[in-house]
């Protein structure tokens, strides 16, 4: 058996096939939107699927570039398969779309991005979709929430933005059980850190304009299935048409050849910055999956393999001090998103999640006094040195 390729030479070489007609090293951007057939007898079978092969940049597998970077992260994730989106949210609304119909029954991680939440709870009710959002740190919520009519269970971890973690494996089996299908929004970790199909996950799902993309300078999104659920995947991506840009694929492409080596970095530096901010006396609390004191720390350890570069921490005084404080970086650039090359330090409860609605907030900790942290890959030395300093000022 031909030995396997471990997953820094699959960043760096999945999906890469040399250019037979030029000869180009690095995959070409494909700036077309139709594609030539060499007889009307191709062009049916293509249209019919009895041949695989390109027709129209919006219809999987849309065009060269774009398939290159579906092999290279299903490989990285282990899938059989993958599609890139426009974004994270585009790749969750084809999902949505592909599984659910009006009187099924969705149960969500309580804490998830913001704009998930809202499509969640303001757009699926519209279409007839009952949706149930439950604590699925603990398996118990997760079966109390069941129905007769669940058909999908949504899971983000670690959650974004309160880093709480859930068993991957534990809920797909039961998902499984119950005939309903097990999603992962595997943004935080990526495959580097985390492999939601190698844990029986059905589909797992990343917004690349993190991590994948590295360089917070695109927008994107993509989803790794089995090849019997893109059947039915491929056709919402060619009737809804939320594609990935060719440019956005090509930068996608270039980010995930550095995958291992910044999420490395990312991921020591946010260990380091999680324990300064532990031993500081003006911060309250610090949950990172990595430190032994978070409550799902062991989930985490039987599923990952590193924690990642992104931290919160709650600093005495609440807001007042938080907002001090996020005014007074100089290093740390003031911005949502995260998974950038540099450090990135924003307020949740104002900001990514202030449109899910307060009482909800409460409940499920994205507190007032919560402030987000996307750990960078500068020196920890200077992303200490700048905390510090903040700190200094409340
Ligand atoms: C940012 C984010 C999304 C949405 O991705 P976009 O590319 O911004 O549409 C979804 N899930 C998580 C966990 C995110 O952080």
């Amino acid at each position: 058996m031909e030995r396997k390729l471990k997953f820094a030479t699959e960043c760096v070489h999945a999906g890469e096939k040399p250019d037979p007609v030029f000869g180009a090293h690095t995959t070409p951007i494909f700036q077309t939107s139709t594609f030539i057939f060499n007889s009307v007898e191709q062009g049916a079978c293509r249209f019919a699927g009895e041949e695989t092969g390109y027709v129209y940049a919006r219809i999987p597998p849309n065009t060269p570039t774009h398939a290159a970077l579906s092999e290279k992260f299903a490989v990285l994730e282990g899938g059989e398969t993958s599609q890139t989106f426009a974004s994270g949210m585009a790749a969750i609304t084809a999902i949505m779309l592909t599984v659910l119909k009006q009187g099924d029954h969705l149960i969500s991680t309580d804490v998830v991005y913001g704009c998930t939440y809202s499509l969640f709870s303001e757009i699926l009710p519209g279409l007839g979709i009952d949706v149930t959002f439950a604590d699925t740190t603990d398996i118990e919520n997760v079966k109390r929430a069941l129905k007769p009519n669940t058909r999908m269970i949504f899971l983000e971890t670690p959650a974004n933005p309160t880093l709480s973690v859930c068993d991957i494996r534990e809920i797909s089996a039961l998902a499984r059980e119950q005939g309903a299908i097990c999603v992962v929004d595997n943004t935080f970790a990526t495959p580097y850190f985390q492999k939601p199909l190698l844990l029986g996950a059905d589909i797992s799902l990343s917004s690349c304009t993190k991590y994948i993309g590295g360089h917070a300078d695109l927008l994107g999104g993509i989803v790794v299935c089995s090849r019997e659920f893109m059947k039915s995947l491929a056709k919402v991506v060619g009737y809804t048409g939320g594609i990935m840009g060719l440019h956005e694929a090509w930068l996608c492409i270039r980010g995930l050849k550095t995958l291992h080596i910044r999420m490395e970095r990312h991921a020591e530096n946010a260990l380091k910055v999680a324990k300064f901010l532990e031993s500081h006396p003006a911060v309250e609390w610090v949950r990172y999956p990595g430190l032994p004191d978070h409550p799902q720390h062991e989930t985490a350890k039987k599923q990952m393999i590193g924690y990642g570069g992104m931290l919160a921490f709650g600093i005495k005084g609440g807001i007042e001090a938080g907002s001090k404080l996020m005014n007074s970086v100089r290093l740390c650039s003031l911005a949502v998103s995260l998974g950038a090359t540099d450090t990135l330090i924003q307020h949740p409860a104002s900001m990514t999640h202030a449109c899910v609605p307060e009482e909800v907030r409460g409940k499920v900790g994205i507190t007032d006094g919560l402030v987000r942290l996307s750990v960078g890959i500068e020196d920890p030395d200077d992303i200490i040195a700048d905390l510090k300093q903040a700190l200094e000022k409340i």
